[in-house]
């Protein structure tokens, strides 16, 4: 196999015990103690430090079975500003290195130092010092793992956790990977590691070997998407990923029409595509706004600013339709509709679990279909209103302005 297309070098940097180790870092006495963090809502484990997991405790826990488990567990109640503002500033130590790094999580970035780094040895040293340093000034530790793709550095931050480093080298690349299990990567579950198992697929290596024909008879659409997890080493950059201010939908109708049952329907289709482009991405929106063109080309906008982030296609729908009846009563035909969000924040910021602004499980469900048999496959009964009124038969993807005004069309 080849190696051209192991040219870059890419961290996985992933703080150890994130939220424990934020509470301890801000109080010293806390150190060295079994400890969890905990939301005010629901009453589980979000983080437990080392010493609480030595006991068996684990994240996703109810808080009485942890505390059952051990008699002197201390117990800290998560504080959500602290952690954004400690990963402010991990963000802040990276960019003095490279901007070349993207959030995946509040606790986690991937990080391309191709540019930084001459060879494996280099980036050794330099994953060193963003160890030492993320200590030194944060004052929590983080685990990196390096390798030439985005998922086995991934896999690799995990293999000598907490404080940890492993290479895996462009020359061991193809060597190593003939031991990592598939379902070792992210993104790879327990049903597709069946899936993939029936078709004698265990290791990486054997994914990566794999003929795609099988795979799309398993997986249909999501085959490709499972195939580029081994080698995938794209990074958007620290400021591509803030740079996206706003995304919007928008559509000229077959035509004109004040009938607001089709309408409702209309919106719903853009906002079920701007919110699936939200999620793709990982972000979240805190103003939201509805254009109308009107037949005479005249035209009006409303918007609404929220007071949480938000991405869920149900939340982001209803402040629609809320939109949408400031226009009532219509006193001219509809042209185009044009629904689109504002003051995009990266995910990490968010912190769902903590706000409790979940997707519901059947948003989760159709996301999951529409990705693997296509968009629109299952979509809500309104959508088929709008359809049978004349459905544009060129459907433009979302399009992206970022901070400069510079507005691009989102591909897939
Ligand atoms: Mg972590």
């Amino acid at each position: 196999m080849n190696n051209n297309s192991l040219s870059k070098i890419l961290f996985h940097i992933d703080m150890d015990a994130y939220f424990a180790a934020c509470e301890i870092a801000s109080r010293p006495y806390l150190k060295g103690k079994p400890l969890v963090v905990t939301n005010h809502y629901r009453h589980i484990v979000l983080t437990a430090s080392y010493e609480a997991r030595a006991f068996g405790i684990k994240t996703g826990m109810p808080l009485y079975r942890a505390q059952q488990l051990c008699k002197t567990l201390k117990i800290v109640f998560a504080d959500p500003d602290k952690y954004i503002s400690t990963t402010g500033s991990i963000h802040e130590l990276l960019l003095t290195i490279t901007d070349r790094f993207e959030p995946l999580s509040i606790d986690e970035v991937i990080m391309d130092v191709t540019q930084v780094s001459s060879n494996y040895c280099d980036a050794a040293k330099l994953a060193y010092k963003i160890k030492f340093e993320v200590k030194k000034q944060i004052g929590v530790t983080c685990s990196i793992g390096i390798s030439p793709s985005r998922s086995i550095s991934k896999y690799a931050s995990g293999v000598n956790k907490p404080d940890g480093l492993h290479v895996i080298s462009k020359n061991n690349f193809w060597n190593e990977l003939k031991n990592i299990p598939a379902s070792e990567i992210a993104g790879i579950g327990s049903s597709t590691k069946l899936l993939l198992k029936s078709v004698g697929v265990y290791t990486c290596i054997d994914l990566h070997k794999c003929r795609i024909e099988i795979l799309l008879k398993l997986f249909g659409q999501n085959a490709f998407h499972l195939k580029s997890l081994i080698l995938n080493d794209a990074v958007k950059t620290f400021y591509d990923r803030e740079a996206a201010k706003s995304i919007s939908s928008s559509h000229t109708l077959i035509k004109d029409t004040d009938n607001i049952e089709i309408l409702t329907s209309f919106l719903e289709f853009l906002v079920w595509k701007v919110s699936d482009k939200l999620k793709m991405e990982g972000l979240t929106a805190t103003e939201v706004s509805l254009s109308i063109r009107y037949e005479d080309f005249t035209h009006s906008n409303h918007s609404t600013t929220l007071k949480e982030p938000v991405n869920s296609t149900s939340m982001l729908y209803n402040i629609g339709k809320a939109i949408l009846s400031f226009y009532l009563p219509l006193k001219k035909k509809v042209r185009l509709l044009c629904f689109r969000v504002k003051c995009i924040e990266p995910r990490y910021k968010q912190l769902t679990f903590l706000n409790m602004q979940k997707s519901s499980r059947f948003e989760v469900a159709c996301q999951k279909i529409n990705r693997k048999y296509g968009n629109f496959t299952v979509k809500p009964a309104m959508v088929m209103l709008f359809e049978a009124f004349g459905k544009p038969e060129k459907v433009i993807p979302p399009v992206f302005t970022d901070i400069y005004g510079k507005t691009y069309r989102a591909t897939r």
